[in-house]
């Protein structure tokens, strides 16, 4: 260290001098890793109300459309819907490298290809450009009149074209609650729970944008009092309350991702209710694992909350040394994040009951290790992959991410504002999920995802 100041300094420096340059090199250093745009003293020009998902320190980023036009990438700020494709036309996105048609399109994943770095700085731009005190856009009002809308007048979109889907099963309350349900308590987490991050590859076609109703599914079930399995609408029709999170490219086929590599693969997340049938689940599963049980129809809220927005809210994770974890799935540093969850049943025409709170801090396996799990054997990752956590439920009654696990198994009716009771999901009923991290006074949320049951078709 010594002989290394001495080779660029000349020997008469003064030494404090050189202190103060190493100071200022180290923290010029930790400056660039930290993100400019989570900082908690900022405001907006925009007026953003207290209680918002959508502070200037978050800026999710979205596909809209208005009035049934072309569809564009969006970010959200307070109750306003910034258009990325206007910003760029008008020359607010200079010199960041994306192009016009990255942001006139009906997905994020042209934008994402720009990977980590380009995204971050887009982010970060985008800061600025919103920060008070910077009148670059402030003072066009014609820009601001085509490039800013309400949200409550823009229709929302599938964010991403998702190219495969992957399901974990990372909780380990919900684990256990699942394996006390169907075997017993002493055998709830099976051998490999501990060791592995579970997960199942299910089907990308049938993800599906907040606010699109699905019919109740049909199939094949045996109910435990029948010889011969019955077909018809599903009976058990169930929620799982989980977030997704979407990736970058990857590496090419034969390569993996480690557990630190992770993070620059990762893009951003979302609220996902991964639908269950839970009776045609039953009979179908042996030995292959989920199939018309699971792959009619997944929910995922409209903004993506970026992996970068989220940083303030790491929070450590678990002890895994009982069994001790395989060496490529250990990580350092804080990898879980500390984000509120809650899933609501309305009725139709009715009141919104709270069935479930919960937290992603709740999570055995966290992000990296579900990525790094992924990929070490070689299988690649694409950009617009999505990875579900699994149902994400907490230690205690109340705190269960399924009615699988809520009214468990159909034995605790749960009690409805309106006198009604809930097993599984109704006809008619919806379904809502919301989330949100809080913190030095900053909230970042995630908005909703709202879906509707029609009867059976
Ligand atoms: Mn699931």
């Amino acid at each position: 260290m010594i002989t290394h100041t001495k080779a660029i300094y000349p020997a008469s420096f003064p030494l404090n001098l050189i202190d103060q340059f190493n100071a200022l090199l180290i923290f010029t250093k930790k400056a660039k890793t930290m993100i400019k745009a989570n900082n908690p003293s900022l405001k907006s020009w925009i007026e953003v109300e207290d209680n918002s998902d959508f502070p200037i320190q978050n800026l999710p980023f979205g596909i809209f459309s208005v009035n049934n036009n072309e569809k564009r990438v969006g970010v959200a700020l307070g109750n306003k819907v910034i258009d990325l494709a206007k910003l760029h036309e008008f020359g607010y996105l200079d010199g960041l490298g994306f192009e016009q048609s990255d942001f006139v399109s009906d997905h994020l994943n042209d934008m994402m290809l720009k990977g980590k770095q380009g995204t971050r700085d887009l982010r970060n731009r985008l800061s600025d450009l919103f920060e008070s005190g910077n009148d670059t856009l402030q003072n066009h009002s014609d820009h601001q009149a085509v490039a800013i809308h309400n949200i409550s007048s823009v229709t929302m979109h599938l964010p991403i074209k998702v190219g495969d889907y992957t399901d974990f099963y990372s909780s380990e309350q919900h684990a256990f609650n699942v394996g006390c349900l169907f075997r017993d308590p002493e055998n709830a987490l099976m051998p490999n729970w501990k060791h592995i991050p579970v997960g199942y590859h299910g089907r990308s076609s049938s993800i599906i944008a907040s606010g699109q109703a699905i019919h109740r599914p049909k199939g094949q079930m045996k109910p435990p009092t029948a010889d011969v399995p019955v077909f018809g609408p599903s009976r058990l029709l169930d929620f799982e309350l989980e977030t997704v999170f979407f990736t970058y490219e990857g590496k090419p086929l034969g390569d993996s991702i480690s557990t630190a590599e992770a993070d620059d693969f990762i893009f951003g997340m979302a609220l996902f209710n991964d639908w269950s049938a839970r009776d045609i689940q039953g009979w179908e599963y042996v030995p292959l694992g989920p199939f018309l049980g699971k792959n009619f129809a997944s929910s995922v809220s409209p903004w993506i909350v970026t992996l970068d927005a989220l940083e303030p809210f790491r929070i450590p994770g678990p002890n895994q040394d009982n069994p001790k974890i395989l060496p490529y799935l250990e990580y350092e540093g804080d990898k879980h994040i500390d984000i509120n969850l809650s899933v609501i049943i309305q009725p139709e025409n009715g009141d919104e009951n709270v069935v479930g709170t919960s937290n992603f801090k709740y999570m055995y396996w966290n992000m990296n290790q579900q990525l790094a799990h992924h990929s070490v054997n070689g299988c690649n990752i694409k950009c617009g992959d999505a990875m579900g956590s699994g149902t994400i439920s907490g230690p205690d009654e109340g705190q269960y991410g399924s009615m699988l696990e809520t009214s468990w198994k159909g034995t605790k009716p749960f009690k409805m504002s309106d006198g009604s009771e809930r097993k599984f999901i109704n006809d008619n009923d919806t379904v809502i999920m919301r989330g949100h991290c809080s913190k030095n006074g900053v909230r970042i949320g995630f908005g909703e995802v709202s879906t509707k049951v029609l009867p059976a078709k």
